[in-house]
């Protein structure tokens, strides 16, 4: 049986359920895919933490709460951090970032990925929006002016636009022979929870030490101690190897050592997950009836946790666009009105994975005068209020062209 839709989302993580939320009263006949099962698991407050997380933006939080999902995520687990401390490993230069210094309550909140992604996912459940589970794209062909989408079930469906939200690895851009440019970091991010002896302070922490940053990230348990963080730590490949292989007392001593004790010692850790990072984006984002979004068009270092919140941020940005394509009676799969969305977004991007490139750089130079350097302008920038309420503003995904879904 061929099923039809004006629009098809292929990928219903974090950023493809955001955007089906986004256009849920757009009139047009949406359909939402994905391979998994999309089943919304029952919240235990006391369970171990999910491995991945991520540091959401203010303009994030507000992309949420517009499309309905906020609630679903304060209700579960969140924890939100006023304060951020950055140092150097390997000399004396530091940084400390506060909400309050731009009159914000917070600079964010670190989630887990699996409470976004229910709480998305229980709004969607409450719509009419299609939603096929288990329904994993293998193949995609232009068929007249259509897309003919085949599911790993022999179902097919056409459609004039085709999304792309899914993810780093993405089928569609595959199938669809989009470009990318895309190079490894020589970097692997080793992922867990851990609880330490001294209290986090609802501060998110990072360590750029000389294989690469170490991140510990506030994570909140419901009688509202503050041991547990859960940790990012970027390293190479074969130290990262050296790190999976130890025994979990082992792992926690090189931890806190990494750590130079900031919070005190790392008691335990829950099991460890090893993620390969690769920088990667798409030469275009659009194409006639086709715009790729979120990880499906970028990956990025996680070292300033911009990832999800760049996502975000394209989804809201194409909603926004294809709904004033909508009220105009604008055709929404003409590249025209596709390339709206690329303009607003990939200088965006673009600068973002800059900026991160040029500190993983920097961070990693060993000679003398360039450590010295960085040291000085670090501790020089902590000295600048209006330096740093700047980088808290950009932080906070409050600077640039922002979508109404982010605006206060
Ligand atoms: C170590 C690490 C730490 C990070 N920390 C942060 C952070 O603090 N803050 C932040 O903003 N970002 C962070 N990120 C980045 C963030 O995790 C990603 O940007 C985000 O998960 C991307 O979301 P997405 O919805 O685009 O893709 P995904 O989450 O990958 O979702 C893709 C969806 O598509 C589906 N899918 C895939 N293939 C198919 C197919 N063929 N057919 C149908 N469905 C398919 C999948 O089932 C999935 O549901 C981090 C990344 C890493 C690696």
């Amino acid at each position: 049986m061929e099923m039809r839709a004006d629009l098809v989302i292929v990928g219903a993580g974090m950023v493809g359920s955001a955007l089906a939320l986004a256009l849920q009263h757009s009139g047009l006949d949406i359909l939402l895919v994905d391979g998994s099962p999309l089943s919304v698991k029952p919240f235990d407050q006391s369970a171990a933490f999910e491995p991945r997380v991520s540091a959401l933006s203010m303009a994030s939080q507000r992309i949420l709460e517009r499309v309905g999902a906020w609630p679903g995520i304060e209700a579960r687990r969140t924890s939100p951090y006023g304060e951020m401390q950055v140092w150097d490993g390997s000399g004396t230069g530091q940084i400390h970032f506060s909400a309050a210094s731009v009159h914000a309550e917070v600079l964010g909140h670190i989630v887990e990925n699996r409470v976004i992604q229910d709480a998305l996912l229980e709004q969607l459940h409450d719509t009419d929006l299609g939603l096929l589970a288990n329904a994993r794209l293998e193949q995609l062909r232009h068929s007249g002016d259509d897309w003919l989408l085949t599911l790993a079930d022999g179902r097919t469906v056409r459609t004039p636009l085709v999304i792309a939200a899914d993810g780093a690895n993405s089928a569609v851009r595959r199938l669809a022979g989009c470009a990318t440019r895309e190079w490894d970091y020589l970097h692997h991010a080793i992922v867990t929870s851990v609880r330490c002896s001294q209290p986090h302070q609802l501060t998110a922490w990072q360590r750029f030490t000389d294989d690469g940053p170490l991140a510990f990230l506030p994570l909140a348990r419901e009688d509202g101690s503050q041991g547990w963080c859960s940790i990012v730590w970027s390293t190479t490949p074969t130290q990262a190897e050296r790190l999976m292989a130890l025994d979990n007392d082992e792992f926690c001593r090189e931890l806190g050592k990494a750590f130079e004790w900031r919070l005190g010692q790392v008691l335990e850790a829950d099991p460890r997950l090893c993620i390969p990072l690769r920088q990667r984006h798409a030469k275009r984002y659009v194409e006639p009836g086709l715009a790729l979004i979120g990880d499906a068009a970028h990956t990025i270092h996680p070292l300033a946790g911009q990832g999800v919140n760049l996502g975000f941020l394209d989804a809201a940005v194409l909603a926004e666009v294809l709904l004033h394509a909508v009220e105009r009676g604008e055709n929404i799969a003409d590249e025209r009105v596709l390339s709206r969305f690329e303009r607003r977004r990939m200088p965006h991007n673009l600068a973002m994975m800059a900026a991160m490139e040029g500190f993983q750089r920097l961070f990693q130079a060993d000679p003398l005068p360039i450590r010295w350097l960085r040291n000085s302008g670090l501790n020089l920038v902590d000295g600048l209020a209006e330096g740093k309420a700047l980088f808290v503003r950009q932080a906070l995904g409050l600077s640039g062209d922002l979508p109404a879904l982010a605006k206060a």
